[in-house]
């Protein structure tokens, strides 16, 4: 029996591409499919959140820490609402790498959408040095460990994990679904220590060159709950057959 908490979620994130027309084209094709027992979200660039329509559930691609005020260029997560998101992307490995966000930043923009209601998309991964050192499981633990010190283990009832691999975003080289697998269990067991029925219940999704042709045997892993897709969320015939792979 599938555990209802774990319905799987797919999440486009367009970074920063995306025209009028391409958000024409994702709503109707939204809107014709019959996307019953997963949830899609859509995270284009700011100013598109605007132009869709209330049937299609949105993210941000970031957010600051702050609640309002003088920081230029920022995004608050009350101004997120107010133009409907309901997730928040939060320490894409772009963000950790271009703009320096540390563990500790992306432990307080964590806390900062938990307190607009807005459930994180929270972002760990290894780049494929830090994969060859060995280390793995230690970075992917620091990683984790700074949110978990920031907001408390009982969020992570709130909060999606979307793990990575910094190797496979954007290059066309994806996990193995072995791999994908083994790090999405090493995860759900490392929250398992602090508390096993938030570890069993918090949906895990992969990211990293998801496409239609591969995301079935990524998204019929064990501990894998759907994905978050890049390049491939900007063609909505290829985001709609990853979409349709994710459902039970
Ligand atoms: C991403 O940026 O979150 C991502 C997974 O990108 P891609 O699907 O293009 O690898």
């Amino acid at each position: 029996m599938e555990n209802p908490a774990r319905r799987p979620i797919v999440a486009g994130n367009w970074k920063m591409n995306g025209s009028r027309p391409l958000v024409d084209l994702m709503q109707n094709q939204l809107e014709h499919a019959d996307l019953e027992h997963l949830d899609v979200v859509i995270c284009p660039p700011l100013p598109y959140l605007g132009l869709f329509k209330s049937s299609v559930t949105l993210g941000a691609q970031n957010m600051s820490h702050f609640e309002s005020g003088a920081h230029t260029g920022e995004v608050s997560g009350s101004i997120l609402k107010e133009f409907g998101c309901s997730y928040v992307i939060v320490g894409h490995s772009e963000r950790r790498a271009d703009n320096h966000e540390s563990n500790a930043n992306v432990a307080l923009k964590v806390a900062a959408a938990l307190n607009m209601k807005l459930t994180p998309i929270l972002c760990v991964g290894e780049s494929g040095s830090v994969r060859d050192s060995g280390k793995l499981f230690t970075f992917m633990a620091g990683q984790i460990d700074a949110v978990i010190k920031q907001v408390g283990i009982a969020q992570f009832s709130n909060i999606v994990l979307a793990y990575e691999p910094i190797w496979a975003i954007g290059t066309g080289k994806t996990a193995s679904p072995a791999q994908a697998q083994e790090v999405h269990q090493f995860l759900r067991g490392h929250l398992a220590k602090q508390d096993p029925n938030i570890a069993a219940n918090i949906k895990i999704v992969y990211g990293g060159s998801v496409k239609g042709s591969n995301a079935k045997e990524l998204f019929s892993q064990k501990d894998v709950d759907g994905g978050l897709i890049g390049g491939a969320s900007l063609d909505p015939k290829d985001f709609l057959s990853i979409c349709l792979a994710a459902k039970q």
